[in-house]
């Protein structure tokens, strides 16, 4: 079989089939903890669910513009007038089915083939198969706890090449929960435009911050960011909405155009009950935020102080979204349960296999000398899974 460039090129999801294996376990009655989630363990607010279900019960359930339901559009330039102080107006906004398919149309606008498109590491797993989709080559700048998992000015430098178009930036991050400070965003996304590169700003863990750290939105730095610059943000993490499929991407307004011309021969947009129900999780009580998010802090304070309790394992502390990303690399090559290893996967398949702990391996993050674990899971789970890690390893 001689199947597209594309099929041949795209990776399945390394973190799904981790996953997979846990649930194979689990079926077969194996108390397996489980740190993979990459969504809250909270259900959606019960105010978005009723608005989900007045909008079937009056009937809105037919094609949506593809761009988006016009109620929703303009909760969303409300949204990012007051939470981001960016002006945009409606035909500036695309509604997708998930801040995925927000950053692929975006990636499929910008990128040509032969292009490059730099990608900070650790990265988010699907950015450079979208890279790879659109037929561009995805470039790296690795980073390490030792410099806060963050890229600098200098070092973005050092990776442009004629044929840069795009920049990536992910603040919180997803796996480091790491989060640039204004003053880092401004000189990276002000030199990167500079150079006239595009640059997608996933915004999705936004409202999920600990320790008094501030989110920053680059668009705003100037006119310039303002055209080159494209803020995508999503319902699936802030309002447990994973499963609704909701995201937007905001931007200059030929940038949302083309993007729609795209979304109008994939998908026609989101869904339209789905949407309604974003209107609500933007409008109604915020509450719920706030409550998950303080939830989210202790478990996060508890996880990291315990993995830095471990031998040979480094944790640091991280200022937002839902995961820590520990350094595990002091266990490779030492004899642990009579096996050695020597990368992220051996260690999370045998921790998942023998201590029965589901972590994810950093490796599809780029980072093998790293785990990620989401906090994403009830204190008590925390509690006894990390137990059980700390244990194994104790021999
Ligand atoms: C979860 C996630 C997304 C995608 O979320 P959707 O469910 O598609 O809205 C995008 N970026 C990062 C970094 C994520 O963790």
């Amino acid at each position: 079989m001689t199947l597209s460039r594309i099929a041949r090129e795209v990776k399945t999801s390394a973190t799904l089939a981790i996953t997979a294996k846990a649930k194979q376990l689990a079926a077969k009655g194996i108390d397996i903890i489980g740190f993979g989630a990459g969504e809250p363990d909270f259900d959606t607010p019960e105010n978005i669910k009723n608005a989900a279900i007045k909008a079937i019960k009056d009937g809105y359930t037919k094609y949506t513009p593809t761009a988006g339901a016009p109620a929703l559009k303009e909760s969303i330039c409300e949204k990012l007038l007051k939470d981001n102080n960016l002006k945009y107006k409606p035909s500036q906004i695309i509604v997708s089915a998930g801040a995925k398919q927000a950053i692929l149309n975006i990636v499929l606008v910008v990128c040509d083939t032969g292009d490059e498109a730099i990608i900070p590491s650790p990265y988010w797993v699907s950015y450079p198969e979208m890279v790879v989709m659109a037929g561009a080559k995805p470039v790296f700048i690795e980073t390490t706890d030792k410099e806060n998992f963050k890229i600098t000015k200098e070092s973005l430098a050092k990776a442009l090449t004629p044929r840069t178009k795009l920049l990536f930036m992910n603040s919180p991050n997803n796996p480091t929960g790491m989060v640039y400070t204004e003053k880092e965003i401004r000189e990276i996304v002000g030199f990167a435009v500079e150079k006239g590169l595009y640059v997608i700003s996933d915004e999705i863990y936004e409202k999920v911050l600990y320790d008094g750290v501030k989110h920053f939105s680059p668009a705003i730095i100037n006119d310039e960011c303002y055209k080159k610059v494209i803020t995508v943000n999503g319902f699936s993490k802030v309002y447990s909405m994973t499963g609704w499929r909701l995201g937007y991407a905001a931007g200059y307004e030929e940038i949302i155009k083309a993007a729609t011309n795209i979304q109008d021969h994939t998908t026609s947009g989101a869904n339209s009950i789905t949407q309604l129900a974003g209107v609500e999780a933007i409008k109604g009580n915020q509450d719920s935020v706030a409550k998950m998010v303080s939830e989210f802090d202790r478990r996060r304070k508890y996880a990291v102080e315990k993995l830095n309790r471990i031998k040979d394992v480094s944790c640091l502390l991280p200022h937002g979204a839902f995961y820590a990303f520990p350094k595990v690399s002091g266990l490779y090559k030492r004899k642990i349960s009579g096996q050695t290893v020597t990368n992220s996967f051996d260690l999370v398949n045998l921790l998942l296999e023998k201590a029965h702990v589901a972590f994810v391996p950093g490796a599809p993050f780029g980072a093998d000398e790293y785990i990620r674990i989401s906090y994403a899971t009830s204190m008590a789970n925390i509690e006894k899974g990390l137990d059980r890690f700390e244990k194994f390893l104790a021999g």
